[in-house]
């Protein structure tokens, strides 16, 4: 049973939202892209082991992206899944190529298309990530049945060379589990204490908050201004008459485009914004066309008049 979905990442939602934004030629363009396709491939990745997770027999609990603090520091979990007689932490990488597992020196190197690249060995995390799980439940006075390390390749044509250690094909995860029912016997903990645990472990959850343009060196200033279309993703679009936006580069209308443009300014600058501040992201030509639109799109805010903050939160 699934007790944790895995939701979207925020930072994967706010790259998104940043190649939207950024014009055609910003020197940073490429570096999102990239980055933008990292994170949507190891999204993916963390996905497609959903479905192998889906054969396993009753009773479990799983709880993805899992993220946890534990003495200094966060870690977050791509699964853990919860047993009476085990408990499992599964790492998910979704590499391409040929992966190397040096025993001795717990490295990885990954060859493809005849180049070869060093990897830090998700060994190496998932065992910290062991330790650090196992910390945090001796600080709340929990114990969990036994925790064992797992690291799943998601890609089927990725070749695994590795001495037979925890690192395995997504689609042998049924059976890898099954081994460890078999080796761990009989029940030993109670369903209700795993639930119990389980439902600690996600109220202690805390999901990374990201500041989308932190992490590229960008200012405000980088982010296109104005109502983007949804279908030629070009902007300005017009605000019409009717209260309907219209695209002058494709000729899509919709009255609820600038909904969308104040969603992108949530995600990318801040939650909260004047009307000023509104007024010039929006390119509108007043504060009262601009205040009018706020309340036609039932934004909430905190005053009657001056100095008025619209919060974007839930828009
Ligand atoms: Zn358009």
């Amino acid at each position: 049973m699934i007790k944790k979905h895995r939701t979207k990442p925020e930072i994967l939602e706010k790259l998104e939202v940043l190649q939207r934004r950024l014009p055609e030629l910003h020197p940073k363009r490429d570096e999102v892209k990239q980055k933008y396709l990292r994170y949507a491939a190891g999204y993916r990745g963390e996905k497609a082991i959903d479905y192998h997770l889906s054969f396993l027999d009753p009773p479990h609990l799983i709880l993805h992206d899992l993220r946890l603090f534990s003495r200094t520091s966060h870690f977050q979990m791509d699964t853990l899944l919860l047993t009476p007689t085990f408990t499992l932490i599964i790492e998910v990488k979704n590499l391409a190529g040929t992966l190397h597992f040096d025993e001795h020196r717990y490295q990885m190197t990954r060859r493809l298309h005849g180049e070869e690249e060093g990897f830090t060995d998700p060994r190496l995390q998932v065992q910290r990530h062991k330790l650090q799980l196992e910390e945090w439940l001796k600080h709340h006075s929990l114990v969990l049945p036994p925790i064992y390390p797992l690291v799943v390749i998601s890609f089927p044509s990725t070749i695994i060379q590795a001495p037979l250690t925890n690192v395995i094909h997504a689609a042998q995860l049924p059976f890898e589990i099954e081994t460890y029912k078999r080796r761990e016997g009989k029940a030993a903990t109670p369903f209700s204490s795993i639930q119990r645990v389980s439902d600690k472990l996600i109220s202690a959850c805390r999901p990374k908050e990201v500041e989308i343009l932190e992490e590229f060196d960008l200012t405000p200033a980088d982010v296109q201004r104005g109502v983007q279309c949804a279908e030629c993703a070009k902007l300005p679009m017009k605000k019409g008459r009717n209260g309907h936006w219209c695209c002058p580069f494709c000729g899509f209308s919709s009255k609820d485009a600038p909904r969308s443009a104040l969603q992108d300014y949530n995600a990318l600058i801040h939650p909260f914004l004047t009307t000023e501040q509104c007024c010039d992201f929006l390119n509108l030509p007043s504060s009262q066309v601009t205040r009018r639109l706020l309340q036609s799109l039932n934004v909430p805010h905190n005053r009657k008049n001056k100095g008025r903050v619209y919060d974007l939160t839930n828009i």
